[in-house]
């Protein structure tokens, strides 16, 4: 294993033992329920907007160490900035992990420490666990999934 990929999973292991954002959000105004069926992955993400800006951003629920990881990466990318940089994050995210190498010097710049991720790739049975988060923040800020689940099926 090379350097940077050690340095990837330390990052990734670090996340998935210790999530941060973990917790509901103090007068979250959007929310969202995502499940993964495919690994039993669960989670509610709220988020609070003031002037255009994710204020802040929590997750509650489980899921498994790769989903943790990703759920927890996120939060901490797209807090403090506007809903359209979090949809861009999301756009960088998914085709990383979805492995469309063409734009992945571009990505990394953009998405920093979520590039830690980037091995899951490799296993399709866990994109889905890392995709879960990601998919349930960006129906939240769509506003379009109250009272439905979000599943990665
Ligand atoms: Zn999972």
């Amino acid at each position: 294993m090379s350097e940077l990929d050690n340095l990837y999973q330390e990052v990734v292991m670090d996340h998935g033992s210790n999530p941060r954002n973990m917790g509901p959000v103090n007068g979250a105004q959007k929310s969202a329920h995502g499940f993964n069926p495919f690994c039993g992955d669960l989670f509610d993400i709220e988020i609070r907007v003031e002037n255009d800006t994710i204020a802040d951003v929590g997750f509650t629920g489980k899921g498994c160490a790769i989903s943790r990881a990703s759920v927890s990466l996120m939060t901490e990318a797209v807090k403090g900035g506007t809903e359209a940089e979090a949809q861009e994050l999301f756009t960088a995210f998914h085709s990383m992990i979805m492995a469309d190498e063409s734009i992945f010097e571009f990505e990394d710049e953009l998405l920093g420490d979520v590039s830690a991720l980037r091995g899951v790739s490799a296993y399709p049975t866990r994109i889905k666990c890392a995709i879960l988060g990601w998919r349930t923040l960006v129906a939240a800020l769509s506003g379009e999934s109250q009272g439905k689940t979000i599943s990665t099926e």
